[in-house]
């Protein structure tokens, strides 16, 4: 922690608000507070309201990816977002590098992290992560920023705890630029005060800021 507290310094945490199932006009109005910064988890949903919710809103806005990623999904990934939270494999990684559009500056990625290697769920294994990053690091076109987690149920500030310290061990792993490596995206609506004790710089909010989701909606597919 005191290098990641260095780091962060006195920087305000990044606030995310994520965007799935809320129309375009949602957005808009959160936008016109102030908000800049949207994720998204289903690509073809994105790719319907970020041209309706940026022309509502006036203006262009931050998109960042946070759902599963799929390798028919990364060109549009690459085109239309400034971040992917949610990489947890290299093969994705040289795709989203090989399909990011020439006038676009670097994709910021965050290699997602499975922190408690629980069967069936997003993120490569903690001890895959050092060697991941370091080859990622490595891609042109992707600034590789850090690490994200959805933590394991009930045992959600083990699981932030354990993404820090790999977080740690990573930037004194001398592999990586550790001027670009200054993210831990972790915390949602019911866990985000523990996320930044545990030392989260970026929180994704999702039903805290719109409201509950409509689950009959939750699964529009991507
Ligand atoms: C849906 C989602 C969120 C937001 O969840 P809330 O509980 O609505 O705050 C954050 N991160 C990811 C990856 C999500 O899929």
């Amino acid at each position: 922690m005191a290098s990641l507290r260095a780091h962060r310094g006195n920087r305000p945490i990044q606030l995310i608000a994520i965007s799935k199932t809320r129309p375009a006009a949602d957005i808009a109005a959160l936008a016109a507070c102030g908000q800049r910064s949207f994720g998204e988890n289903y690509l073809q949903e994105a790719l319907a309201k970020i041209p309706a919710a940026e022309r509502l809103a006036g203006r262009h806005l931050d998109w960042h990816f946070t759902g599963p990623i799929q390798s028919n999904k990364t060109a549009g990934i690459a085109k239309h977002f400034s971040w992917a939270h949610s990489v947890d494999r290299t093969r994705i990684a040289y795709r989203l590098s090989t399909q990011r559009p020439d006038d676009l500056p670097p994709l910021s990625i965050c290699l997602q992290i499975n922190v408690a290697n629980e069967p069936g769920k997003s993120g490569c294994p903690a001890t895959d992560a050092p060697a991941l990053c370091a080859e990622i690091a490595k891609i042109p076109r992707l600034r590789l920023r850090g690490l994200m987690c959805i933590p394991e149920q009930g045992n959600s500030r083990s699981s932030f705890h354990a993404l820090r310290l790999l977080f740690e061990r990573i930037h004194q792993s001398g592999n990586i630029d550790n001027k670009d490596f200054d993210t831990l995206s972790m915390g949602m609506s019911d866990d985000f005060e523990i996320a930044i004790e545990e030392g989260a710089t970026a929180v994704r909010i999702g039903a805290a800021l719109f409201g509950p989701r409509n689950t009959r909606n939750a699964n529009v597919a991507g």
